[in-house]
């Protein structure tokens, strides 16, 4: 059997006072797109910082790929594309600058990188702007930039952090469609943190996180089902409202 694409298993963490995470388990499986949805101050963000590494964890334990994260961490996050919340791109540097430098960082040779940055700009309507610098392009078009970027190194898990944040209602459309399109034609396990309900689409798995815990866990249909909902905007506000 095929080990899931992410397992996080009793992950707490606080910053001094209280748990921003309070033993937080749940699964990405392959090919499943999962909404990890919290509002404001829910989680979200510290939850990424474990996932990534950038902290941490004193409890509970994280396997990617079946891989445990704190014995190999650099084959774990190798298996791992990322998106963070803010934008990490070199503003000065053209589109194709910024995704070779990614390249080279990952061992990729520098003709097969030539290809593969290619194909992903082309598969994401950027075949055009890829000598422009990324100060010229806009919140959406950095977006696209820095999605091609997560995937160069053909990873089994693409872990996003509020990736829509701050871009218009088109912009914000065309990356939740095509993470869900890559997620439907190429197998890949998707992790993607949201406050706005309507990036969820009604066949993801959902995992809503408030105050560090996890309230809902499972299918749209079960989780709206369980909590005797007509749909994920309910059962939402009822979950956040009981705590
Ligand atoms: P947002 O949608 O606003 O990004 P989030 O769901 O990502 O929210 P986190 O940023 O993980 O939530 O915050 C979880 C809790 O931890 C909140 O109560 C927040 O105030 C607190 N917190 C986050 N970062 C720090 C920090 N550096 N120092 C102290 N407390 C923090």
């Amino acid at each position: 059997m095929t080990a899931p694409a992410l397992e996080i298993e009793g992950l707490s963490y606080g910053y001094g006072r209280g748990f921003a995470l309070d033993d937080v388990s749940f699964r990405v499986n392959q090919g499943e797109f999962t909404a990890l949805l919290g509002p404001n101050g829910a989680g979200k963000t510290t939850l990424f910082s474990l996932i990534t590494r950038l902290f941490e964890a004193p409890r509970g334990a994280i396997k990617v790929c079946g891989i445990t994260m704190r014995d190999h961490p650099t084959k774990a996050l190798a298996r791992m594309g990322v998106v963070f919340q803010q934008p990490t791109l070199d503003l000065d540097l053209t589109v194709r600058q910024n995704l070779h430098y990614f390249a080279a960082l990952h061992g990729i040779a520098r003709r097969d990188a030539s290809i593969r940055i290619g194909e992903a700009l082309e598969r994401l309507d950027m075949a055009e702007r890829d000598g422009e610098k990324v100060r010229q392009l806009n919140g959406g078009h950095r977006r696209r930039v820095e999605l091609a970027r997560a995937l160069l190194h053909k990873p089994d898990l693409l872990v996003l952090d509020e990736p829509t944040v701050g871009l218009d209602v088109p912009a914000r459309r065309g990356i939740v469609e095509h993470v869900h399109e890559l997620c439907r034609t190429q197998g890949m396990a998707v992790l993607w943190a949201t406050h706005l309900i309507d990036e969820v689409h009604a066949d993801d798995r959902v995992v809503v996180i408030h105050k560090g815990r996890i309230l809902a866990d499972g299918s749209v249909t079960d989780v709206n089902r369980t909590n005797a909902s007509a749909n994920l905007t309910q059962t939402f506000h009822r979950l956040i409202n009981q705590v």
